[in-house]
């Protein structure tokens, strides 16, 4: 393998993250996807729907806090600010270590991913109106009250974890030449794209996110952390900021994305009803970006290709209002 020098978290941390999530998370399938794959080359999906806790979050959550264990850190208990799934993960993976876990979330979060957070034991303060004023809270409890923060992406054990997810695409897809992947903050993208470029460099990476308020297109386009205003999108997973101070994801992005694509409320829509029709998945917006670029056709799908189905935490009515509304029912 040649060596990625520059880059903040490395093939190494990687391969380290893998064998210390081995009996935590779930090794989530790749199923090739008979509609997606119609120019020929296969279309697999990579299931992190499957993953305990409903997100491909808890990798790198886990990761973190079992890193703090595997050090000996004294913790008193996690927090984050977060827009659900990770909060999420973040609660599942603190439990069996007996530790509390505070998540600040803002008002624009859906009932569905406040009552999730509780459900799995998790400390929820509803603050602000902005995943920044989340954070100030966040900020205030580390300082305080001497809490340890996993943050949601910008985070070297963060990005480890999810970069797990990139070693099994390649271990189960050896001639993998095509990866699409859900885009906010990039943590998942910086993991994956490290872990495949390192095994495959030829690889192409693509990012996709919503065109309400994509923070990290922005911040590419612009060669430098800037804000968007936050919107609601369907895919609400990928909405907030990338942090004007971002350590690691951005350089990460820039070095190692092939280009990232934007989808439009409808497109997502297309895509959460695909993967419910044809591919029997309950899947979010956020998660069914990648799928949604291909029936959109603004990605070429001519090379073996992997798809990543980043979570499946949606609220139940409007998954029901979404994969009904459409009278051609079936059709793909
Ligand atoms: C967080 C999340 C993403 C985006 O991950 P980043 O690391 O922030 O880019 C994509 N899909 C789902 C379901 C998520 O929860």
């Amino acid at each position: 393998m040649k060596a990625q020098p520059s880059l903040a978290v490395n093939f190494d941390a990687i391969e380290a993250a893998q064998v210390r999530l081995a009996r935590t998370i779930a090794r989530t399938p790749l199923v090739r996807s008979a509609t997606l794959s119609r120019s020929g080359a296969p279309v697999y999906l990579k299931l992190e729907t499957r993953q305990y806790s409903g997100s491909f979050k808890l990798r790198g959550a886990a990761n973190a806090v079992l890193s703090l264990a595997d050090h000996g850190a004294p913790v008193r208990g996690f927090v984050t600010a977060s827009t659900g799934n990770h909060g999420r993960a973040l609660a599942y993976a603190a439990k069996p270590q007996g530790k509390p876990a505070i998540i600040c979330m803002s008002r624009l979060v859906l009932a569905n991913k406040v009552a999730g957070a509780k459900t799995l034991g998790a400390d929820v303060r509803i603050v602000g109106m902005s995943q920044d004023d989340a954070q100030a809270e966040v900020i205030r409890l580390v300082r305080e009250e001497g809490w340890t923060e996993v943050p949601p992406f910008d985070n070297a054990a963060v990005i480890a974890g999810q970069g797990t997810i990139g070693l099994e695409i390649v271990e189960h897809l050896p001639d993998v030449a095509l990866v699409l992947v859900p885009l906010s903050g990039g943590g998942l993208a910086s993991g994956v794209a490290a872990a495949v470029k390192g095994r495959r460099p030829n690889a192409r990476i693509v990012g996709v996110s919503m065109e309400r308020g994509a923070a990290m297109y922005a911040s590419l386009m612009a060669n430098r952390p800037v804000q968007v205003e936050e919107r609601e999108t369907l895919a609400d997973s990928l909405g907030g900021g990338i942090g004007l101070d971002n350590r690691y994801t951005f350089g990460m992005c820039r070095a190692l994305l092939d280009e990232v694509i934007l989808l439009n409320e409808e497109e997502i829509a297309a895509g959460i009803r695909h993967a419910f029709r044809m591919e029997n998945e309950i899947v979010e917006g956020a998660g069914a970006v990648g799928i949604a670029a291909i029936l959109a056709g603004k990605v070429n799908a001519d090379r073996p290709t992997a798809i990543i189905v980043s979570g499946r935490n949606i609220d139940d009515v409007l998954h029901r209002r979404l994969v009904t509304a459409d009278p051609h029912r079936g059709a793909a």
